[in-house]
């Protein structure tokens, strides 16, 4: 497929080429707007929707030195003050180096350029790389699910690739790199995801491969999602013919569908 030159891709992008190839196609090249609702109940998704984004930009600004006083003064819906306060006292401590909140990288893969955008990285020239995501939903994601996920095959790799940017040009060795997902709704549980060169290794293998199939395929050939269950919660069920109904999830009962539950993660921090 003829890709513009200045194609980004980024986890979330790759992400739904995986999930579903037609998805990547009506969002990410034909920027297809779809008005429907994603899931069900709209009006308590929209909430934690704006909860998320908004827990976001708190943690942001402190670590960029506000006040945590006239932060927590803000913090004044119920489930935001709940996260706002479980952050205070549980959110990763011990972090190397210097902080960088909201910190941006961009490598290549495959002739194309990739990009990444990280909620917390902590760098130590030379040693030790973490990085910190935060993700506000209701359940707590396993540890494999989560190793397989695009977010933290892109995140660790392009911070080996690309995050010399930051630390005077020493890039940081893999095995001193790990990937902490932190949940406020599970603050004493987060997920510590180490790495190695082995890793690293696969993992640009991985994305090569990815990146050349995407280039190299034929657009209209691209089909829609294997497991139906993916258009319960995707705003083109009706263009797809996959039904008119929002799939309905409840925002505080556990799900054991985790994709879905991330995917729901990662409009929050995009409207951040
Ligand atoms: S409705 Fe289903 S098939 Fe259509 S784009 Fe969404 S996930 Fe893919």
């Amino acid at each position: 497929m003829a890709l513009p030159p200045d194609f980004q891709f980024s986890q979330s992008l790759l992400q739904d080429y995986v999930d579903c190839p037609r998805r990547f196609q009506l969002r990410h090249l034909r920027r297809l707007a779809w008005p429907a609702v994603e899931s069900e109940p709209f009006l308590e998704h929209e909430r934690h929707l704006r909860q998320g984004a908004a827990f976001h930009r708190l943690v942001w600004q402190h670590l960029s030195g506000l006040d945590l006083g006239a932060l927590s003064a803000t913090a004044l819906e119920p489930d935001l003050a709940r996260w706002w306060s479980t952050y205070q006292e549980h959110s990763p401590t011990r972090l190397p180096g210097r902080l960088y909140p909201e910190a941006v990288l961009s490598g290549s893969v495959g002739g194309f350029r990739l990009v990444a955008r990280y909620d917390l990285l902590a760098l130590e020239p030379g040693g030790q790389a973490v990085i910190v995501d935060w993700k506000t939903g209701p359940t707590r994601p396993s540890d494999r699910w989560l190793e397989g996920r695009l977010q933290t095959v892109v995140y660790r790799y392009l911070l080996v690739e690309a995050g010399g940017s930051l630390t005077d040009g020493v890039p940081p060795e893999p095995d001193g790199v790990r990937m902490v997902y932190w949940f406020p709704e599970h603050p004493t549980d987060p997920a510590t995801l180490p790495y190695d060169s082995h890793r690293h290794a696969a993992d640009a293998r991985y994305l090569e491969r990815l990146v050349g199939e995407i280039a190299s395929r034929e657009e209209e050939g691209l089909p829609q999602a294997d497991d139906p269950r993916r258009c319960a919660f995707c705003s083109y069920r009706s263009l797809c013919a996959r039904g008119q109904q929002a799939g309905w999830r409840p925002p505080d009962e556990d799900d054991s569908s985790e994709e879905i539950i991330l995917d729901f993660e990662q409009v929050a921090e995009i409207a951040f």
